[in-house]
């Protein structure tokens, strides 16, 4: 029956654990549940997600998640504090691990099992989006893109910390906290409880003595940067390039990434439509071509083998006859398919719809696009 209950308490657990973080929940246990029952749930849980027992990821975080909520509940004053305010340090205090007078230290304790790993480093700044405009030509045959962005750098002068001294000293108002607990009185027994940012500090918990006077103490500065990527052949139109932690530096916050979303320039498709690994085209022809035939087209294309330019060949025996809105498919002559194996190379068709120009008929001629070349 014990174990009954148990399963079901771990069940509530994994389900609440994921929508919300309740130190009741994690523990499994009931706001009204004894220090023994915690205690025995908090034993329970840590057998089984100790680390000694699970490599990943997701063990490592319940277990720590555990940790924090017996953390608290295990201690009379915070769980009082936790029960009142929903939060263990009680009004009026700033989020920190308590004074460590009850001898568990929640910080100790994690870097013990994980090898002192930083549990909460800084902050990772926004990513920042990039828009390459390529023209069709480029997607079919790969090139190496190189470009210049504008962004936010690290100061050499004082290697990013904006201090003459490189060094950042912890702010004496929050004490490196970044923020105030700030309580508000509601009224009727109600308490607001708000995170302030710090104004001494700005949040970033650390002040500067002596700004660098290269940066004036930005720590960063704006100036351009150089890439080089490498687009390959048949890369679908508007996929992205991650450049990990190549977004703006910041002084206090991990990088972003620089994200470019490769755009195709559709002014310069010589007259080619890209429609996943396919490509169409329009072609004029007289009324004259398309009764008679007998004629030939060069269209130029986008590969050029050893310095050859790339034709693609439209050719009509006479007497062929081509109505209004036929379509002609020219095998493999659409864009390079990426594929896993570098040696295999695959392509699209190309589909060549003809468009018959009748001499004072409706055919609007701005829509054809004739001589794009
Ligand atoms: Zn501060
Ligand atoms: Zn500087």
């Amino acid at each position: 029956m014990r174990f009954i209950t148990y399963l079901l308490s771990l069940l509530l657990f994994i389900t609440f654990a994921i929508c919300k973080k309740d130190y009741y929940q994690i523990l499994g246990v009931e706001k009204t549940s004894s220090e023994k029952e915690i205690k025995s749930a908090y034993r329970q849980l840590t057998l089984k997600y100790h680390p000694d027992k699970n490599n990943d990821s997701k063990a490592h975080d319940k277990f720590i998640e555990i940790g924090e909520a017996y953390e608290v509940l295990s201690n009379k004053e915070k769980r009082k504090n936790y029960d009142t305010y929903g939060d263990p340090d009680g009004p009026g205090h700033g989020h920190g691990h308590g004074d460590g007078a009850h001898g568990f230290d929640f910080g100790e304790m994690f870097g013990q099992f994980f090898g002192g790993q930083k549990q909460r480093g800084p902050p990772k700044a926004d990513n920042v989006q990039l828009n390459l405009n390529i023209p069709l030509k480029d997607f079919y045959t790969g090139k190496l893109l190189e470009f210049d962005v504008n962004m936010m750098n690290s100061c050499p002068s004082c290697d990013g910390t904006g201090s003459q001294d490189k060094q950042r000293h912890t702010c004496s108002k929050c004490n490196g906290q970044g923020s105030i607990l700030v309580t508000r009185q509601l009224g009727l027994g109600m308490i607001q409880q708000m995170n302030l940012q710090c104004d001494e500090c700005g949040g970033i918990g650390k002040v500067v003595k002596h700004k660098c006077k290269k940066c004036h103490g930005q720590g960063i500065f704006k100036g351009p940067r150089h890439y080089e990527i490498y687009l390959r052949a048949g890369q679908p139109r508007d996929s992205h390039h991650v450049l990990n932690d190549e977004g703006d530096k910041h002084p206090f916050m991990e990088p972003g990434d620089l994200i470019i979303n490769l755009r195709e320039e559709f002014d310069k498709s010589w007259g080619f439509r890209r429609v996943a690994n396919n490509l169409y085209r329009t072609e004029p022809i007289t009324l004259h071509e398309s009764i008679n035939g007998g004629w030939t087209r060069k269209i130029k294309f986008f590969g050029d083998e050893e310095g050859e330019d790339d034709y693609i060949i439209l050719k009509k025996e006479k007497g062929d006859v081509i109505m209004d809105g036929d379509v002609e498919i020219v095998k493999g002559k659409g864009m390079p398919i990426i594929t896993e194996d570098d040696d295999v190379e695959l392509f699209g068709d190309l589909f060549i719809e003809y468009k018959v120009i009748v001499p004072g008929g409706k055919t609007n001629k701005k829509d054809i696009s004739k001589d794009e070349l």
